[in-house]
C-alpha cells in the first residue's frame, strides 16, 4: 500500500531574511519534497511585512504571512506607521498580526516602546478579528499583565517559539493560547527543560515552526553555522511525537489541522 505522505505546516519561517535571497526557489522545493505543504512567512517590521505579503501572494495555496512589528523593532512603531501594517491585512494571504509581544532578553527597544506597540497589535487584532503571532522572551509576567484585560475578546493567538518554564507554559495554556514549538527542543543544552513540557501541551493547541534561518536543530549533526530551513521541520515534528510518546501520524495530522484552522485556511 502506498504510504500517505506526511503533511507539515511551518508556522514561522523568516524567508524574507537576506540569507534566502539567492535561492528561495530551491529552499521551497526542498521543503515541499519532505512534506512541508504550507508555511507562514513572519513579518517583523513594515518592510519585511510587505515582502512577506508579496512572497505569499506569489505562492498561493502554499504560503500565508503575518504583518507586524517585532518587539525588537517596537521603537519604529507610530500610529501612522502602524496603519501600513494594518493595510496589509487586505490581502487574502496575510492572515495574522505579529509578530508582536515583549522581549526583555535583549531590549533592542525599551520595555515601554514594546508595550505601546504590543497593545496596538492586540487592539487591532480584536478590531480586525485576526489571530496574533506572539513573541515573549524573559517577559512572562509583564506579557500576561498586558494581554489579560483583552483576553475575552482576543481572537485565537499563538505564543510562538515557546522556550519558557513550566509555570509560563501552564499559564499560556490556561489563557487559551496555541503554543509554537521550534527546534529549540532539539538542543541538548538549552532545550533540555522543554522535553518534559512537550507532553503537557494539549494536542489541539500544539503547532510547530522552524523560525528559519534561526534555531537550526542542533541534534541533526549539521554544522552549527548553517542556516535553518523549512525542510528541517519534519525532524522537529518527529522529536515532538517521540517526547509525547504518541504516534507520529496522530501528532502530525493534529498539528497540521490546528495550523490550517489557526490561519483560517479553508
Ligand atoms: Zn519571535
Amino acid at each position: 500500500m502506498e504510504k500517505i505522505q506526511e503533511q507539515f505546516f511551518d508556522i514561522g519561517a523568516n524567508l524574507t531574511h537576506p540569507s534566502f535571497e539567492k535561492d528561495t526557489t530551491d529552499v521551497l522545493s526542498n521543503a515541499k519534497e519532505v512534506g512541508v505543504k504550507r508555511m507562514s512567512i513572519t513579518g517583523s517590521d513594515i518592510d519585511e511585512s510587505i515582502k512577506a505579503a508579496e512572497l505569499s501572494k506569489n505562492n498561493p495555496n502554499f504560503m500565508v504571512s503575518t504583518t507586524g512589528i517585532h518587539p525588537h523593532n517596537a521603537k519604529e512603531y507610530s500610529p501612522s506607521s502602524f496603519t501600513e501594517i494594518i493595510d496589509l491585512l487586505k490581502f487574502d494571504e496575510v492572515k495574522c498580526l505579529g509578530e508582536t509581544g515583549l522581549d526583555f532578553y535583549r531590549n533592542f527597544s525599551t520595555p515601554e516602546q514594546q508595550q505601546v506597540s504590543f497593545e496596538a497589535h492586540i487592539e487591532a487584532a480584536i478590531d480586525n478579528k485576526v489571530p496574533l503571532f506572539l513573541h515573549e522572551r524573559q517577559a512572562h509576567e509583564k506579557f500576561v499583565e498586558v494581554i489579560t484585560p483583552y483576553i475575552k475578546e482576543l481572537p485565537e493567538s499563538v505564543v510562538h517559539c515557546f522556550t519558557g518554564d513550566k509555570d509560563a507554559l501552564l499559564k499560556y495554556i490556561d489563557m487559551g493560547f496555541f503554543i509554537g514549538i521550534t527546534g529549540w527542543v532539539c538542543d541538548e543544552r538549552r532545550g533540555k527543560h522543554l522535553e518534559s513540557l512537550i507532553p503537557l501541551i494539549p494536542l489541539e493547541k500544539l503547532m510547530i515552526e522552524t523560525d528559519a534561518p534561526y534555531l537550526l536543530p542542533r541534534d541533526m549533526g549539521i554544522d552549527n553555522s548553517s542556516r535553518n530551513e523549512p525542510k528541517y521541520l519534519p525532524h522537529i515534528a518527529r522529536r515532538i511525537a517521540e517526547l509525547r510518546s504518541e504516534s507520529p501520524e496522530l501528532v502530525f495530522s493534529a498539528i497540521y489541522m490546528n495550523s490550517l484552522n489557526f490561519f483560517n485556511i479553508l
